[in-house]
């Protein structure tokens, strides 16, 4: 008997682990301010600048090959299980132990951000929905402001925009727009960490235009993405960086970083990536509304708009990546998963009604 349980102990142990975990973070799933208090405002900062400082020597992402090892690690230990037939819990037992490590450096180094107060609130935003009249108000404001940023570039209402810029540059000039918003959002971004991704062909065909590493604390842009969106994907990611998780606060102070950016090329980016939510948006509300305001915009945008269409054509893939993607927001508190993004439109309104007036 005693042999017995000495034999499956470190098993017992180990489901232990796993449950203990679990019980853990769902326990911290529903302590906004705990998490707030103790892990958002004191120990992530440290934990991402010190990533971000060692990461920031290299110039390529160290994260990407990490994500190789780790993949390539995890796949081979599957394989010994599947062909060791003398000890297979011994095996099982190792990948387990390999997963919980993983899901544990992954909430510590960044994941418990998921958890924390709503950005909403810490901005004093609105956190009711809004109404059609405010949603047809800020569309026309974007449209407008679009419009002209278009016509100030390129001097025709017909020609789509290129960014002059090389895509280093771009990267490098993406942290000016977070210096214009620090006092707002009471957050400072020091040492950038923006690189390209090792994997820009692979993501290309998940629909992933960039990604922050949660281990590692770099924020990845897919460098074959048509480049008039590149601001506006790096300063996506930097919000993410900058420990905001979800996917509609990070859209949200993507959108307002790079609109406060003194450059033209990234508040052009930064509006017509809100004015394609908010499009998104009004198709919903009323789909001859959207027909009628799609003929307010310049043609010059539609052609950078058709320009993300024929990328995502090209980079076609019979795997739909987003179904993943959504399963893992909402097992982490993001209720409307995928969806999510659009809801940055809600941001967007809530800002525009609480500082136009001031502004
Ligand atoms: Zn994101």
């Amino acid at each position: 008997m005693n042999i017995k349980i000495k034999r499956y102990q470190p098993f017992i142990k180990h489901s232990l682990a796993w449950i203990a975990s679990l019980l853990l973070l769902k326990f911290l799933q529903n302590q906004p301010q705990l998490i707030e208090k103790v892990y958002a405002e004191k120990f992530y900062p440290i934990i991402a600048l010190i990533n971000r400082w060692l990461m920031h020597f290299f110039s390529f992402s160290i994260g990407d090959l990490l994500y190789f090892g780790g993949i390539s690690y995890f796949i081979y230990q599957i394989l010994l299980l599947v062909i060791n037939y003398k000890n297979p819990a011994f095996q099982a037992r190792k990948i387990s132990d390999f997963l919980l490590q993983t899901l544990w450096i992954f909430y510590l180094s960044w994941g418990l951000n998921y958890f924390r107060q709503p950005l909403a609130e810490q901005l004093h935003l609105s956190q009711k929905k809004y109404t059609a009249e405010q949603l047809i108000k800020v569309t026309d404001t974007l449209i407008k402001q679009a419009n002209s940023l278009q016509y100030q570039i390129t001097n025709s209402d017909s020609i789509a925009v290129e960014i002059p810029y090389s895509f280093e540059h771009i990267l490098n000039k993406t942290p000016i727009g977070y210096q214009k918003i620090a006092s707002y959002i009471k957050v400072k971004y020091r040492v950038p960490c923006i690189k390209p991704s090792l994997f820009s062909t692979q993501i290309s065909y998940m629909k992933v235009s960039g990604y922050l590493n949660p281990f590692t604390g770099e924020a990845q842009v897919n460098k074959l993405y048509p480049k008039v969106f590149l601001p506006s994907i790096a300063s996506h990611e930097v919000a993410h960086q900058l420990g905001f998780a979800p996917e509609n606060e990070a859209n949200f102070l993507g959108y307002l970083a790079a609109s406060h950016h003194p450059d033209l090329y990234f508040k052009y980016a930064a509006t017509i990536d809100a004015l394609y939510y908010f499009l998104i948006e009004l198709k919903q509300y009323d789909s001859d509304l959207f027909k009628e305001y799609l003929k307010k915009i310049n043609i010059g945008i539609l052609k950078n708009y058709k320009e993300a269409q024929n990328f995502h054509k090209r980079y076609r893939f019979p795997i739909n990546f987003s179904k993943t993607y959504d399963a893992y927001l909402k097992l982490n508190q993001q209720k409307s998963g995928i969806k999510s993004y659009n809801e940055m439109v809600s941001l967007v309104i809530a800002y525009y009604y609480r500082h136009s007036k001031s502004e």
